[in-house]
């Protein structure tokens, strides 16, 4: 494993430990919580959005699940509802960022070699423009 990504491994997994012993001090959690400060945009029982720090296109908003799941891999049957319910919420989103129509990319990383670096469940929403292609893995 190239250095950079065995560090991003480290890292996902000290961070996936954490979360397991502290479920609510996500970095996400704490922003939920208005613990620390973020562009939120919108808020209910399941899920918050707010706006990338760092955004990757003109638009870029996580959508993130109240309920601190680390990852993809760690959802149980019961989330179901929730997690339909970000696809809702982006599709709304979408709507009032006026690129419903013209269009716009749901990602969800998935662990070191998905890229995720917050081990808290989050879609992304890019739009803006077109967006360029995915990518394949680093060398
Ligand atoms: P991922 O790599 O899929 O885990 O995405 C994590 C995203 O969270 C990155 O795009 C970061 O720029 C973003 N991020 C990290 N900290 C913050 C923060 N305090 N407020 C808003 N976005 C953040």
């Amino acid at each position: 494993m190239e250095r950079r990504a065995r560090l991003a491994h480290v890292i996902f997994l000290i961070g996936l430990e954490g979360n397991a012993k502290m479920a609510e001090t996500t970095i996400f959690t704490k922003i939920i919580n208005h613990e620390i400060p973020s562009e939120i945009i919108y808020h209910d029982d399941l899920v918050t959005a707010f706006k990338d720090i760092a955004p990757k296109a003109e638009h870029h908003i996580l959508i993130v699940t109240n309920k601190p799941i680390p990852t993809v891999s760690n959802v149980e049957p019961e989330d179901e509802a929730m997690l339909g319910h970000l696809f809702i919420v982006a599709k709304k989103i979408a709507t009032d960022l006026g690129v419903k129509d013209s269009g716009y990319r749901l990602i969800v990383n998935c662990g070191p070699d998905g890229g995720q670096e917050v081990p808290h469940i989050h879609m992304h929403l890019l739009a803006g423009g077109k967006l360029g292609g995915l990518g394949f893995p680093q060398k």
